[in-house]
């Protein structure tokens, strides 16, 4: 599965206690995050993530475009809901997106741990058969 990975300030601390704890689940997979975010992980778990601009500067919208071409199976999105954001137009396109096209999203750890435990189970097999599929509907 390919898993974007995304984190606000007041939240990647959050997020590398998260990916850490179930780095055993992330390395089986493809991951992708915005610029500050996939630096600080790969810092503190050495897993290897791809990169995208830094979130106020495009990577929401990168990991969108992503989710328009059915390419992301699962967005974990840790939003610091008490901080006003520059990109906050970005970040709720992205969330949009994410329902538009059926992508798992969670937006706290709590909706994380579930889709984790999916995701170790299987319950996103389907993400196989519209992966790259167009968007149009
Ligand atoms: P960052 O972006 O990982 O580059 O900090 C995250 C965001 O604020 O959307």
């Amino acid at each position: 599965m390919n898993i974007a990975l995304i984190a606000h300030d007041r939240k990647k601390e959050d997020l590398i206690t998260f990916v850490t704890a179930y780095k055993g689940t992330f390395e089986k997979h493809t991951l992708f995050a915005t610029g500050t975010t996939g630096l600080k992980l790969n810092e503190a778990t050495g897993l290897d993530i791809h990169r995208f601009q830094s979130g106020p500067f495009g990577g929401d919208q990168e990991i969108g475009a992503y989710v328009a071409n059915n390419k992301m199976d699962l967005v974990i999105f840790f939003r610091d809901p008490l901080t006003a954001q520059p990109h906050e137009p970005d970040v709720t396109a992205l969330i949009r997106l994410c329902d538009v096209y059926a992508v798992p999203l969670a937006t706290n750890m709590g909706t994380a741990e579930v889709l984790i435990h999916g995701l170790k189970r299987g319950d996103f097999n389907w993400r196989n058969n519209v992966r790259n599929k167009g968007g149009s509907k």
